[in-house]
């Protein structure tokens, strides 16, 4: 599932090439009204708040992605022939990105689509007060958080640390990948209930939040699953786990076979000698 950093990636590019343009017209799976509620409307800004991509349109409304699963958003051109939507650009035409459930023509000829193997993702156009509601049930982003803000954030909090951080109205942003790949940086097992933190390991997990967040920015992401860039090429932050998908391979810093388990229903990586719990 996109995480902060892909959907970072995403909306930096879309920000580039979709930001003062104008939807034009466009193609949408049946039963949606997606073009018709684009269609006419200038984006005024691009705004990514947790995992979610919020597009304002000159109309009041603002078109909300979320890439839940599969999703991700592709710019290009597409020509429809033999019943069937076909990229111009080589990267696109991937068979991993012709999952399309729309295409949003732009006024300078590009379009926006958006790929989703499985549709679990939601696209939707909100109020401004519904978009204040998101805001007000999503947790602070990492990124406009203090280490202060961190340690008070989690004094009283009384669960198992991993999920914890993938809880959205505790943290907005982050998911499996990444809080695996933090709470390894860390040293920390992810079933330690967080009252049981000191403030060291609180700092520790605050770092290492901002250094694995930032670094999957600036190599656009995390392809190990569909995620795909706006061009339709893969980020590189798979090829840097430490533990995540690397169950039974040796530890970096051990050597010891990275277990996998279960921890709030999901499954987590993790160092059973460097993440004693
Ligand atoms: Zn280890």
């Amino acid at each position: 599932m996109p995480e902060l950093p892909e959907v970072e990636s995403t909306v930096r590019s879309l920000r580039k090439e979709v930001l003062g343009k104008t939807f034009v017209g466009g193609w949408q799976e049946s039963g949606k009204d997606w073009v018709e509620r684009a269609k006419g409307k200038k984006v005024v800004n691009i705004e990514r708040v947790g995992k979610n991509i919020l597009l304002l349109l000159d109309d009041g409304y603002t078109m909300l992605v979320h890439l839940r699963m599969t999703g991700y958003l592709l710019l290009g051109n597409w020509k429809y022939k033999d019943n069937e939507w076909i990229a111009e650009e080589k990267d696109l035409e991937e068979r991993s990105n012709r999952f399309l459930r729309f295409i949003l023509f732009l006024d300078d000829g590009r379009s926006l689509a958006l790929s989703d193997a499985r549709k679990f993702a939601k696209v939707s156009f909100i109020s401004r007060k519904e978009e204040r509601d998101l805001r007000r049930n999503l947790g602070p982003d990492p990124f406009s958080l203090s280490k202060k803000d961190f340690l008070s954030l989690l004094k009283g909090k009384k669960r198992e640390i991993k999920p914890l951080l993938m809880d959205q109205s505790f943290l907005a942003g982050i998911g499996n990948i990444y809080a695996s790949e933090i709470l390894f940086k860390a040293k920390i097992n992810p079933k330690k209930k967080s009252y049981l933190l000191n403030e060291e390991e609180i700092e520790s997990i605050y770092c290492h939040m901002k250094d694995i967040l930032e670094k999957a920015i600036e190599l656009k992401g995390d392809s190990t699953s569909d995620y795909r860039l706006t061009d339709g090429s893969k980020g590189g932050y798979q090829e840097r786990h430490l533990v995540y998908k690397r169950e039974g391979l040796p530890c970096f810093d051990c050597h010891s076979r990275i277990k996998r388990s279960t921890v709030g229903n999901r499954g987590t990586y993790f160092c059973p000698k460097c993440q004693k719990l």
